[in-house]
This record gives structure tokens, sequence and C-alpha cells, in this order.
């Protein structure tokens, strides 16, 4: 039997659909962007599950829907045995206000540049549990602040004073301070440099070893999602053309997309558009595989029907009608 037989899984997202009614105008009628279609992964305890795909396909979407931000037009959530769908309980939602914390790819944009890096780290504490005693509270400050990195003098400072890097850092104290078991990070590192990238994904690293923490990791960048991941979705206008355990993905990948995707993402590509043309309008998506417009391997069936969502192994899916096979070794 294979570990992912037996794995727990932290998340399980079911055959969940989000749809947004926009105005083309004053007089016309609201369309249906159909932003998800009908996906299903599951984030094992403990792994990490990264989701990549180019802007607009769909990713905050599925987080903002995971979180509770959101509602799904269809499908369930389920952390274990916690169900989030139609039929959602209050405990179990008072249940994810802790356990599920998010880090976005900009946190401060939202909170009060005069708050003092301590206000920012104990606020969800404070919202949470309220009457905390002063020395409760310093204590689980510092203990935060050691855990990212971060010297203790920096709780007296504002958001202004403090780097790129060193905001994410607070970001993730502060996604840490309610003791959660889940975090969605969604574009945490596409703000910063490259090399502060490393130290931050190095850091999420050794803080999920340390704190058991399971990550729904969001990026455009298939290296970022490579270098993090147990398990990995490409999502293309809100499906999943493919999914599989990270070396289903990087090493056997069958979808033509994800053939792109790694392409691009190569150090010595100096391919501009890998791809090329533009992703299409969510609003009026091609018919038959949503793909077709920009597959290098159209063929006529593409044009008119929509691929099976193939079974290709065990633990790895693709949505194509002639997935490239790889050399088996
Ligand atoms: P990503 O995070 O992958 O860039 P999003 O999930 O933000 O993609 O968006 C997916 C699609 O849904 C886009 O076409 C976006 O314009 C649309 N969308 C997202 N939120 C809304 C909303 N509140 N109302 C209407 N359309 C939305
Ligand atoms: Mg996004």
């Amino acid at each position: 039997m294979s570990a992912s037989d037996t794995q727990v899984s932290a998340i399980e997202v079911a055959r969940v659909a989000k749809t947004f009614p926009v105005r083309g105008g004053l007089f016309a009628r609201p369309k249906m962007l159909r932003a998800v279609e009908d996906a299903s992964f599951v984030l094992p305890l403990g792994g990490t599950f990264g989701l990549v795909g180019e802007s607009g396909s769909g990713k905050s979407t599925l987080a903002k829907i995971i979180l509770g931000a959101d509602d799904a037009s269809q499908g369930n959530v389920f952390f274990g045995e916690r169900v989030f769908g139609k039929h959602t309980q209050a405990k179990d939602v008072r249940w994810r206000q802790r356990a599920v914390q998010a880090v976005l790819q900009d946190p401060f944009g939202s909170l009060d540049p005069h708050m003092t890096i301590s206000d920012i780290v104990l606020e969800p504490l404070r919202i949470q549990r309220s009457g905390l005693a002063r020395a409760v509270l310093d204590k689980r400050l510092d203990e935060l602040l050691a855990q990212v990195g971060l010297p203790a003098e920096f709780k007296r400072r504002r958001p202004g004073e403090l780097s790129g890097g060193q905001r994410q850092r607070v970001a993730i104290a502060r996604a840490l301070v309610l003791e959660p078991e889940i975090l969605v990070l969604d574009e945490p590192v596409s703000a910063l440099d490259v090399s502060i990238q490393a130290q931050v994904l190095n850091l999420l690293k050794d803080l999920q070893d340390a704190l058991g923490l399971s990550y729904l990791l969001i990026s455009h960048d298939l290296a970022v999602v490579a270098f993090m991941s147990s398990h990995i979705g490409v999502l293309y206008l809100g499906r999943f053309m493919e999914r599989g355990t990270r070396e289903d993905i990087v090493e056997r990948a069958a979808h033509p997309y994800t053939h792109a995707l790694i392409a691009a993402s190569e150090p010595d590509s100096f391919a501009v558009e890998p791809i090329g043309g533009e992703i299409p309008s969510p609003l009026a998506p091609p018919s038959g595989c949503v793909f077709h417009t920009r597959c290098p391997a159209v063929r006529d069936v593409c044009r008119t029907e929509a691929p099976p969502d193939y079974q290709w192994s065990a633990t790895h899916r693709v949505m194509c009608h002639f997935p490239i096979a790889s050399k088996q070794t």
C-alpha cells in the first residue's frame, strides 16, 4: 500500500463551482462569469497542495471559498469531518475562523499603517480571546517574532519601516497567532525580490515541519509551487487541467498546458510568450477544451468536445483528449 492510500486529508474540495453575475452595461442583462468550474482536490494532512495557473484562472476565488470569505455556488469543502457548503454548522464556522488562516500577497494594503507590529500580530488573538493578560500577550508576541526570525525590538515598529520580506514575516506571525492547522498562502512571495522569495519560502517550510501545518499554496509561478508542494493542481480558466503528486506534474506532466508552464519556468528560457496568445475571457470560454485556442497539439475534436478527466495513474489526473505519455524510467 502506498503512503497516499492511508493519508488523511486536511482539506478536500469536492466539485466546487463559483459563478459571479456581472453586468455588461446599464440595460444589459447580467452575464454569468464562471470563475471556477467543478474543481476537486485533496490536500493531505501535513502536506502542501500547490495551486498554479495564470492570472484569472480562479486561484484566489478557490482560496476565498476555502477561507470562508466567499461561498461556493456549488460543491463542498471538507476539513476532516467538518463540511462547508449548503449545510454549514455554526460551530464549524468558529473552528475555521481559528484553524484556517491566510497569508496574502500584500497583507499590509488593508492594514492601518499607524498600527505597531505588536498590534498587527496580536489583533486576531485580542478579538478571539478578549481579556488576556498583557504578560500573556507579550510572551506570545516574543515567541512568534522569534519563530519568524524577526528581532524582538521590531514589535514597536510600524509597517512602513519594514522591508517587503520583513512585512511578510509579520504577516506569517499574525497568521500563526491563533495556532492554526492550515495556512492558505495566496501568492505569498510574488511581491518580493527573487533572493528574498527563497528566504520566506524556506521559513514557511521550517514552520510547517515545526508546527505540523498543512498548506494550500497559490502561485502563478510553477517554480515556487514545485519547490514547496507535495501535490500540485494546474488551473486554467477555472478548470483543473492536471492534478497529481509533485513528481507527476514536474517529472511526468501529461497536459500540453503544464508542458508550456514548465518550459516558461526554465531558468534559461528566452521565451517571452511560451504559450502564445492571451488567456480567453471566462465570460466567453472556448468551446470543447477551453485550452484549445492556445494548445500547440490541438486537433479537431478538441474544438468541439470537452475532454474527459482521465485517471492517468493512481495519483495523477489529466483533462485532455491527447495526454502526452512520458517515458517511464
Ligand atoms: P486568480 O487568483 O487565478 O488570478 P481570480 O480567482 O481572482 O483568479 O479570478 C478568476 C476570475 O473570476 C477572473 O476572471 C476574475 O475577473 C473573476 N472574478 C473574481 N472575483 C470576482 C467578483 N467578485 N466579481 C466578478 N468577477 C470576479
Ligand atoms: Mg489571485
